[in-house]
């Protein structure tokens, strides 16, 4: 494998131009003064900003129709509208599908994601075959594919689905999830129990989709971080959405979010649509993770997302009406190390050690990496130039 020296970029985080050598697929050292590398292939990037690979935290890599011709979207604007336009086009569109799914991690990668974390339907219906999809398909792509064992129909009101999620983990599947234990399943104790004993037996991360807003959300919240702190889960579970951390009122919304820092709690945002948006800012300040994702890329539950994931930090910001850089830069950590420390990322990042996943990109701060997103210059995985 060929050294690659980067010559000449802004590293995010160092504050003034540097070298940066790749060696055998790791960053191998990064200076301000000019590095010599003789036989290194050597790339110019002056001025422009050097990011570690874009994280998308959360999204359907099965459910996506993209690459393939237009789809009119033809569901209504409600959930039961969204699901039965779901299940009942599926098998017509080929969904899932492979080749699909394939044409949107390439359109990942060359947008400069590395790591991706989906969340692959499993119900009685489909089965495994979502789950055998997106494996065969991420298998030909330059990015790192973990997938969450998803009961999108629900899993107590769903017979069948608990013993397909446990099945998908044993085939090696690297998280389950889980669905609005109140509003879906009814049952939030059980679905609770359910989902963190799998985690639990299994060794794998646990990624809840929670839509249920309010003060039901808020008490969902308080079962999760509970848990979390009895099984001693910290830092393997995340909450994707979350939008009544959005919604309940200051003290309401600081208990819970002091509960989540001290658990250990991730929490995922899509900032999709005019849905409840968590509040970054104030959860970073308390240290609690934050990571972002798509959701769904031109599915049946929605025709847009572009699978870039500067696009998608730009949306996270300006739905959280940021406006100063510092701001806007939280955004960006979202989508990098936000979203590395939630799917639990080993040797991520730009220091001398870390795994060589960069993007370089033409901007000259994180601000307006964010706000302008354009495109890549060049994308780096393992080491290997994937787009320059
Ligand atoms: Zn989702």
């Amino acid at each position: 494998m060929t050294d690659v020296l980067l010559r000449g970029g802004l590293p995010w985080g160092l504050g003034a131009p540097a070298d940066i050598l790749v060696r055998a697929g790791r960053v191998a050292r990064v200076s301000s003064d000019p590095i010599e590398a003789p036989g290194a292939q050597v790339i110019d990037v002056p001025g422009q900003l050097v990011l570690p690979g874009l994280v998308e935290a959360h999204c359907h890599l099965d459910k996506t129709l993209y690459g393939g011709p237009w789809v009119p979207h033809s569901a209504d604007d409600t959930l039961a509208g969204r699901i039965s336009n779901d299940l009942g086009r599926r098998a017509e569109l080929g969904v899932p599908s492979v080749a699909r799914i394939r044409a949107l991690l390439r359109r990942m990668s060359a947008a400069g994601t590395t790591h991706v974390r989906t969340h692959t339907d499993i119900d009685p219906q489909v089965g495994l075959r979502g789950v055998e999809a997106v494996r065969e398909a991420a298998a030909g792509c330059p990015v790192d594919v973990r997938q969450v064992a998803f009961p999108q129909h629900g899993v107590l009101t769903n017979p069948g689905t608990a013993e397909l999620l446990e099945e998908a983990l044993k085939s090696g599947v690297e998280a389950i999830g889980g669905l609005d234990p109140a509003g879906i399943d009814r049952d939030p104790v059980r679905h609770l129990d359910l989902v963190f004993g799998l985690a639990g037996r299994y060794g794998t991360h646990l990624d809840l989709h929670l839509h249920d807003g309010g003060s039901l959300g808020g008490w969902e919240l308080e079962l999760i971080i509970e848990r979390t702190k009895a099984l001693g889960l910290g830092g393997r579970v995340a909450v994707s959405h979350a939008y009544a951390l959005g919604q309940l009122d200051g003290a309401h919304q600081d208990r819970l979010i002091d509960g989540l820092a001290e658990a250990g709690v991730a929490i995922v945002t899509a900032a999709v649509y005019d849905f409840p948006v968590p509040p970054v800012k104030k959860l970073r300040a308390a240290g609690v993770t934050v990571a972002c994702g798509h959701d769904g890329i031109r599915d049946l539950w929605g025709p847009y997302g572009s699978g870039d994931m500067l696009e998608r930090a730009m949306h996270v910001a300006y739905r959280s009406t940021f406006r100063r850089d510092d701001d806007i830069e939280l955004a960006l950590e979202a989508a990098t190390v936000g979203g590395a420390r939630a799917l639990g990322l080993d040797d991520y990042g730009l220091a001398p050690g870390d795994r060589a996943d960069l993007v370089v990109v033409p901007a000259g701060s994180p601000a307006e990496a964010v706000v302008v997103h354009p495109a890549r210059t060049l994308v780096m995985k393992d080491g290997v130039v994937l787009h320059n």
